[in-house]
């Protein structure tokens, strides 16, 4: 093809996801530009990498500027700006866990999926009642949580009586009543259960069932099927491994082998495959990373190719992360990829990170102290603290991320989408926040603040994350002191 023939034949010589990328990061470009200038906060007081690179040219090498602005094309931006539509996404969720549109009828199969990302949103959001209060076999709640919760509150039973309904008899939950188990409904419902957090979620884990199901998936390479004669790949074992570590039934016979299974998961590009020998994936990547650490053996791993791979996915118009090289940014890897660096990185650089802290700490502990010495208190306010101008510990451009979330992917009627144009879902609304929370939360809080774009903390932090689990830490410790207290199980 002729490259001197003009921009139109050009055009043609671009590849269908060169194209694709090239309209996606006009798209983004515009809106960051129109909620940055709508902020309340002038964008120069955290400026943001892409800013840098806005006037570049895109990917299919076509101007900005001579073009009309594609999100024109939809209204429902987040026109406030960056601020997170708490209200909206508490509604939203809520609404779903009463009843859901036709469309999800083709996810009859992953219905404890649903409860998973539901409960998971109104819980990162902090709108899920707290569990003395959803307990339905202690005390009865009080008047006035009854009052203002008795709606989720009955909902949220509902939801264990349907789990139940869920799990096989032999153990392992199926997608529905019926349903053959498997692992991966299998990790959504006792997640579902474990946020939901009362002692009758709990107590509807079969735990002996549940360690049953998952031995007879095990294979001598130390992977798992996904349920009987079902596939094998990182999922299934990721999806084994986590239910079976919070519901303590996670045995030795369990994990012999399992190690070395995951190693060999990852690829020459640093990050995991499905299989041994499979593309390196942002969804398989966390599976196989977030196994390990639940194992404690993410050293088997070579740590510097994964961090630059992971770092690598962050796209640097939009923000977000990509799922693989060379795909569109989708808000779902605001999870799956960030969450891989709070894994990682205490074992990268724990030590040199905790030194420079503890240095950054006297030193300004000696500034304020002259300067009290000098009695001038009102320059105590200049001294830049380690946290306060923070950009957080995570080795990837964290407010970017929240850029991407907050200004391209948030329905302003609540729920979040993959990116622009497309419509909001439950999958996405649950883990667009589940980054948004990672990527707020830094590794060691007691040096490093919460990171929230524009400084808006009281308004949009949502709940610590645990990264290896998808649920907050607050869930995860809770389910953990409930377990670890329960008899061991064995086959
Ligand atoms: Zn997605």
């Amino acid at each position: 093809m002729d490259r001197d023939g003009g921009d139109e034949a050009y055009r043609e010589e671009v590849t269908p996801t060169s194209f694709e990328q090239g309209k996606v990061e006009r798209t983004i470009v515009h809106i960051l530009r129109r909620a940055l200038a709508d902020s309340p906060v002038p964008a120069s007081s955290h400026r943001l990498p892409f800013q840098d690179y806005v006037d570049e040219t895109p990917t299919d090498g076509r101007s900005l500027e001579d073009e009309d602005d594609p999100s024109d094309d939809f209204e429902d931006y987040n026109e406030d700006g960056v601020g997170l539509c708490r209200l909206q996404h508490a509604s939203y969720a809520g609404r779903g866990l009463r009843g859901l549109p036709g469309g999800y009828s083709s996810l009859d199969a992953s219905r404890p999926w649903l409860c998973y990302w539901i409960l998971n949103a109104l819980d990162l959001l902090n709108a899920l009642p707290a569990p003395s209060t959803l307990s339905t076999t202690s005390k009865p709640p009080t008047k006035r949580a009854a009052s203002s919760s008795s709606t989720l509150a009955s909902m949220t039973s509902r939801v264990v009586d349907f789990l139940k309904r869920c799990q096989a008899p032999t153990g392992g939950f199926g997608g529905g009543p019926g349903q053959l188990p498997h692992m991966a409904p299998t990790y959504a419902a006792v997640n579902a259960l474990v946020i939901i957090g009362t002692e009758e979620a709990y107590s509807a884990i079969d735990r002996p069932g549940l360690h049953a199901f998952l031995l007879a998936r095990k294979r001598p390479d130390g992977s798992f099927t996904m349920h009987e004669d079902g596939e094998v790949d990182i999922r299934g074992t990721y999806c084994g491994l986590a239910a079976a570590a919070l519901a303590n039934v996670l045995t030795d016979e369990l994990v012999a082998g399992t190690p070395e299974y995951l190693a060999s998961c990852q690829t020459y590009e640093g990050g995991m495959g499905g299989e041994p020998g499979n593309e390196a994936h942002g969804g398989y990547a966390y599976c196989g990373v977030s196994a390990l650490a639940i194992l404690g053996e993410l050293r088997r791993l070579d740590l510097p190719a994964l961090l630059k791979w992971t770092c690598e996915r962050q796209m640097r118009f939009e923000g977000g992360f990509q799922g693989r090289t060379n795909k569109l940014v989708d808000s779902c890897y605001s999870y799956w990829q960030s969450a891989i660096f709070p894994q990682i990185q205490p074992l990268l650089h724990l030590h040199h990170h905790q030194e420079e802290a503890i240095e950054e700490v006297k030193r300004v502990e000696e500034e304020v102290e002259e300067v009290e010495e000098k009695d001038e208190m009102e320059e105590v306010e200049e001294i830049p603290r380690p946290g306060r101008e923070c950009e957080g510990d995570l080795m990837f451009d964290q407010l970017a991320v929240q850029a991407y979330i907050l200004a391209c992917c948030q329905d302003i009627d609540g729920g979040l989408r993959d990116k622009p144009p497309k419509y909001r879902d439950y999958y996405h609304t649950c883990y667009a926040l589940a980054g948004l929370a990672v990527t707020q939360h830094n590794i060691d809080p007691a040096t490093m603040p919460p990171t929230c774009l524009h400084g808006r903390t009281a308004t949009d932090l949502l709940k610590r994350i645990d990264p290896s689990h998808g649920i907050s830490v607050e869930k995860v410790q809770r389910a953990r002191r409930y377990f670890q207290a329960l008899p061991a199980v064995n086959k």
